[in-house]
């Protein structure tokens, strides 16, 4: 114990960065174009390139491109739109700025990805309801065909899970987070991903307000190109990033699997083709207790999402109260991991790894 708190703490997340991110940014200064320049130009068109989509619409945040994917979407007021009972509360939010209600919907136990049986019960009380935003939650593969057949428009929130298929491309709208620890960081930021060009030419005079009419949703969503910089160097970097946390994540099952037998908790599902943005651990007791415990060790886990509804549903409920993200990031060492397989196996099984 001792020894362990002599060492640097591990973090829940850490920035990947380097000199090109730095010689970007500063590109930008010297250019003198801040905003609406090339650089955000040269972002989109590479994003939508890498989702295999014809186009791409930068706005200043995550919650910006849901609320304006809502409004392209014809989602206004007394309209109802099903959200993951489990996920960020930032899309309930993107709901009710535009007037509409969010009603949260069951999702599937290991994924925790919002459930299509679930969903379909749901649109029978709701006759209102005709969109879905689905979250590929940590960076497994969520529904959207199966969504979209029953007659919904899907958002897809590919905050999690970007950078090959299927992930952008199957519905009529994507978006993403750009935030600074999001899969693809920013420091703020967001993209919207779509094949309707009559939709991206609404959402590029929807983000800015200058020289337009009066407009409630005009309320400045444009990304900077600053912004755009450090984005377009973390998406070059991107591949290398999926394939290093996918190592990272596996080596966590490898090291953890031995002991699962233990009882004390369940590991994430190993869902072919995910994205491995967090590797979030069912323990069997309250996530706390065992974040709180790994914190004595050194080791920053996290509630990877922060409980924003009660939701009458037992997979959401669980979700909230038992799911503990382990750090996982590329520039993860083995020595780190290794410190956090340790004090999370002393967190969760005391009577075996004290
Ligand atoms: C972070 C996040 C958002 C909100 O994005 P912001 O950029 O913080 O506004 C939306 N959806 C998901 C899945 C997220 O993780």
């Amino acid at each position: 114990m001792n020894v362990a708190t002599e060492l640097p703490e591990v973090p829940h997340n850490r920035l990947t960065t380097g000199q090109e991110e730095v010689l970007a940014v500063s590109d930008v200064i010297k250019s003198g174009r801040w905003a609406a320049g090339k650089v955000l130009a040269e972002l989109e068109s590479n994003l939508a390139r890498t989702a295999g989509v014809a186009h791409a619409v930068g706005v200043g945040s995550g919650i910006g491109a849901l609320r304006l994917s809502l409004l392209a979407s014809d989602v206004g007021a007394g309209d109802a739109v099903a959200v993951p009972a489990y996920s960020c509360v930032a899309l309930a939010n993107a709901v009710l700025a535009c007037g509409a209600k969010p009603i949260p919907v069951e999702v599937e136990p290991g994924t925790w990805n919002i459930s299509v049986a679930a969903l379909k019960a749901t649109l029978e009380q709701h006759p209102r309801l005709k969109v879905a935003i689905a979250v590929h939650t940590f960076g497994a593969i969520a529904p959207i065909r199966e969504i979209e057949e029953l007659g919904l428009s899907v958002i897809e929130d590919c905050s999690h899970a970007f950078g090959r298929a299927p992930f952008g491309c199957q519905g009529r709208m994507a978006m993403l987070s750009l935030y600074a620890t999001k899969l693809l960081g920013a420091g703020e930021g967001g993209m919207i991903l779509t094949q309707d060009e009559i939709l991206a030419d609404w959402l590029r005079q929807a983000r800015d307000y200058s020289d337009q009419a009066p407009m409630a949703w005009r309320l400045n969503d444009k990304m900077t190109d600053l912004e755009a910089a450090i984005a377009r160097c973390q998406l070059a970097r991107l591949p290398q990033s999926l394939s290093a946390r996918a190592a990272l994540a596996q080596r966590y099952s490898e090291l953890l699997k031995p002991h699962a037998g233990e009882g004390g908790f369940e590991l994430p599902l190993d869902q072919t083709g995910r994205v491995w943005y967090r590797y979030a651990v069912a323990v069997s007791g309250d996530a706390e207790e065992t974040i709180s415990r790994m914190r004595a060790f050194g080791i920053n886990a996290a509630r990877p999402v922060e409980r924003w509804c009660e939701p009458d549903f037992p997979n959401s409920s669980a979700a909230f109260q038992h799911l503990v993200s382990l750090p996982l990031y590329p520039t993860l060492t083995a020595a780190e991991q290794d410190r956090v397989v340790s004090a999370f196996l002393a967190s969760v099984l005391p009577m075996v790894h004290a």
